[in-house]
């Protein structure tokens, strides 16, 4: 079952369906997909993104969007439907004091897209991801953004 552990970092990565693959992937990188099946290897360090047994593995710098999870990532997206990313989030919940994901999106995009299976790089809903980073940013709503208040 060697195929289902990551080429370099030998991890296991999470299974993605082929859609999302498709969708993700740059369109001068596209020639390199089959059917697979995929996994994406979420070790941070690691270079490799998709890989699969019978696929060359794909890298981040081939995908459309930040894999948030890799060392680096810029920018690191709390939301991939919206492209709202983690500072967004904490900076919505800090100044406006929301911490629903939809009035969070609604105020910064003014509308909330949903297509996690082509634009979330797991495929899946990054409602949980994103109540974690809410959770978060209300641990800390009084860290100074200005810095002049002296305690
Ligand atoms: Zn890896």
């Amino acid at each position: 079952m060697s195929d289902l552990l990551c080429p370099h970092c030998r991890q296991q990565g999470e299974p993605v369906q082929i859609t999302t693959v498709k969708a993700l992937v740059l369109e001068e990188f596209r020639h390199l997909l089959t059917d697979g099946p995929y996994r994406l290897c979420q070790t941070p360090d690691c270079g490799i993104g998709y890989y699969g047994p019978a696929a060359p593995a794909l890298h981040p710098y081939q995908l459309k969007a930040p894999l948030h999870f890799k060392t680096g990532a810029h920018p690191r997206y709390a939301c991939y439907c919206n492209k709202v990313t983690e500072d967004e989030v904490f900076h919505t919940v800090r100044e406006k004091g929301l911490v629903q994901m939809q009035a969070i999106i609604r105020s910064l995009r003014g509308e909330a897209q949903s297509d996690c299976r082509h634009k979330n790089p797991l495929g899946r809903c990054c409602s949980e991801r994103f109540h974690e980073i809410i959770d978060r940013a209300k641990v800390h709503p009084d860290k100074p953004a200005k810095g002049d208040k002296a305690g």
